[in-house]
C-alpha cells in the first residue's frame, strides 16, 4: 500500500491515481495525512479490504511530506562505514549520533530551497522510517511490526553552523526552512522482496554523487528501533531518518556545496523520487 499527502490532504496512491481517503471512507477517517498513524491498524484493515474507485491524476509538485507534523523526528548519523570514514569518524558501537531536524524544515518531494547565505550547505540521501505502532522497549525482531511504511528523505545540512562552537550542533545546521524534504509518499514493509536491502542513490545535474544499499547500514532500521525504543517511546505517525551512505560534499576533495540553480534528486528502490531545485536568493 502507499499513502500520500496530496494538498495536505490524505490520499491511497494506485495505479490509477489518488483516492481521497476522507471520501472513500464517507468521513471515516480523517483527511488529515499525519492522523492516520494514530489508526493505523484500523486504517491498513480498511485500505486492504475495499476495491477504493475515484482515482484521479495528481501532479507530484503538489505531495506534502507523508508524515507533515510528526511529535517527534529523530535522525541518525554516522550509519553506513564510508560515511564515517569521510566525515573523519570513528565507527559507532553501542549508539551512533542521534539528532533532530526540527519538524519546520520538513517539506514535500518537489520543492524549491533557499540556500543560507554565506552557508556550505550538502546532501544526504537517506532512507525515512514512519512508525505505526508506538514502540518502548521493542527487541529487533518484532522491529518491523512497528513501522507505517518507509520513504525518501534528504538531510540538507549547513555545514558551517553544523560544526560551528565548541561541539558541533547537528539539529541547527540541518533545520533551515525546506531542509527535511520527504516522499513521494509512504510504501508499506510488506511491498519490499527485502524492506532490508535497498538501494539508495542521489544526483545532482544528472552527476551520481550517493550510491549504495540499505543492507550497508550499520545499525539496520530493527536495530535503530530496538535501541532508540529502549531510551523513549517512539510514537505513531514519529519520522526517524536513518543516516546517510558515502558520497556527501563534505567528504569530497575538494569539497562541493550545492549551488544557486543546483537541481538534486534523490531516489530509493521500490518507493520513488525527491526533486529539489536550489536558489541563492
Ligand atoms: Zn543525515
Amino acid at each position: 500500500m502507499r499513502i500520500a499527502n496530496l494538498a495536505g490532504r490524505l490520499v491511497l496512491i494506485t495505479p490509477d491515481g489518488a483516492v481521497d481517503v476522507h471520501k472513500a471512507s464517507d468521513g471515516r477517517f480523517s483527511s488529515d495525512p499525519q492522523a492516520v498513524y494514530d489508526r493505523w491498524e484500523e486504517f491498513r484493515a480498511w485500505a486492504g479490504g475495499t476495491d477504493h474507485g475515484g482515482a484521479v491524476p495528481f501532479d507530484p509538485a503538489d505531495l506534502g511530506a507523508p508524515a507533515p507534523a510528526p511529535r517527534q523526528l529523530l535522525a541518525v548519523g554516522l550509519n553506513y562505514r564510508e560515511h564515517v570514514s569521510e566525515a573523519g569518524y570513528t565507527v559507532p558501537e553501542g549508539m551512533p549520533p542521534v539528532f533532530t531536524k526540527f519538524v519546520s524544515s520538513l517539506t514535500g518531494p518537489v520543492t524549491e530551497v533557499k540556500l543560507p547565505a554565506g552557508g556550505h550547505t550538502d546532501w544526504e540521501v537517506e532512507l525515512v522510517v514512519v512508525i505505526g505502532r508506538a514502540a518502548r522497549g521493542v527487541p529487533e525482531t518484532e522491529a518491523w511490526d512497528h513501522v507505517a511504511g518507509l520513504t525518501v528523505g534528504q538531510d540538507l545540512s549547513e555545514r558551517i553552523l553544523q560544526f560551528e562552537g565548541p561541539a558541533p550542533q547537528f539539529s541547527l545546521g540541518k533545520s533551515y526552512p525546506g531542509f527535511g524534504p520527504t516522499g513521494p509518499w509512504l510504501v508499506t514493509p510488506d511491498e519490499f522482496d527485502d524492506p532490508d536491502d535497498l538501494e539508495l542513490t542521489c544526483a545532482v545535474g544528472g552527476e551520481e554523487l550517493q550510491r549504495d544499499r540499505t543492507r550497508h547500514l550499520i545499525f539496520s532500521v530493527p536495530a535503530l528501533i530496538a535501541r532508540l525504543s529502549g531510551v523513549l517511546p517512539l510514537l505513531p505517525g514519529d519520522v526517524l531518518f536513518t543516516g546517510t551512505p558515502s558520497g556527501v560534499g563534505l567528504g569530497r576533495s575538494p569539497q562541493r556545496w550545492l549551488a544557486d540553480g543546483d537541481e538534486l534528486v534523490s531516489s530509493i528502490e521500490g518507493i520513488g523520487e525527491l526533486r529539489q531545485r536550489f536558489t541563492r536568493s
